[in-house]
């Protein structure tokens, strides 16, 4: 199973793709959170990363692919993988295809996680991850249970760097600009498998294992 997911910020590609990760045993690969780690870091990736990525723009192409060129080489990969957040620019997109064919590795889909704008902003507006249980939770959207629990612990909820509403509107433009004439470049090369990404998160799962066993 080797995959591509696209989709806007906020689409829940991340959430999803960690779920596929533990149910089938394969590596999930997320750029955005290589770049946190390297920012945390201090390395020089990180230094390099830091303003653009606060900024909401996209880090150069050569600067990312030469960071998924490194992590699929180190990587164990027979049991397949799922890449979020990359590709993300056409050049990105051409650059992946010839690196798997080199390693004998094609992709099987490029998932595109569905979703009305007005849900996005909401998403990203109102997301944050509990100090101590690392918990993905959002403002508007979780329960008042689940708010709780992570303030009973002494946990604190809090809000990534990039989560602020000039910059998430930066990043939604940056997406369609950018990152959108991807899905007809994935149509092309007959991989795209849309999946309807607005409900919970369990019926998201359920259409997305349901699309990667169709043939695109
Ligand atoms: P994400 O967590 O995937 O939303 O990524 C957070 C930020 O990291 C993005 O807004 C970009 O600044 C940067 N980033 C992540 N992946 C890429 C990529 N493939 N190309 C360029 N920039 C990226």
């Amino acid at each position: 199973m080797r995959i591509v997911m696209l989709g806007a910020p906020g689409s829940g590609k991340g959430t999803q793709a960690k779920k596929l990760m533990h149910d089938k045993g394969i590596s999930h690969i997320s750029t955005g959170d290589m770049l946190r780690s390297a920012v945390e870091e201090g390395t020089q990736l990180g230094l390099e990363a830091r303003d653009v990525m606060e900024s909401g723009k996209l880090v150069s192409d050569n600067l990312m692919i030469g960071l998924i060129k490194e992590c699929l080489s180190s990587k164990e990969l027979e049991n397949g993988f799922i890449l979020d957040g990359f590709p993300r620019t056409t050049k990105q997109a051409i650059d992946l295809k010839d690196l798997l064919e080199g390693m004998n590795m094609p992709l099987d889909s490029a998932l595109l996680m569905d979703v009305d704008f007005e849900i996005l902003m909401k998403r990203l507006v109102g997301r944050r991850t509990c100090s101590v249980t690392g918990k993905l939770l959002n403002i508007y959207l979780s329960s008042p249970e689940e708010l709780a629990e992570c303030e009973n612990l002494g946990g604190e909820l809090i809000k990534r760097e990039d989560d602020n509403e000039g910059t998430i509107r930066n990043r939604l433009d940056v997406y369609k600009e950018k990152t959108e004439p991807l899905i007809s470049y994935y149509e092309n090369e007959n991989l795209l498998k849309r999946v309807n990404a607005e409900g919970s998160m369990e019926e998201v799962y359920k259409g997305l294992l349901a699309a990667i066993q169709t043939n695109a």
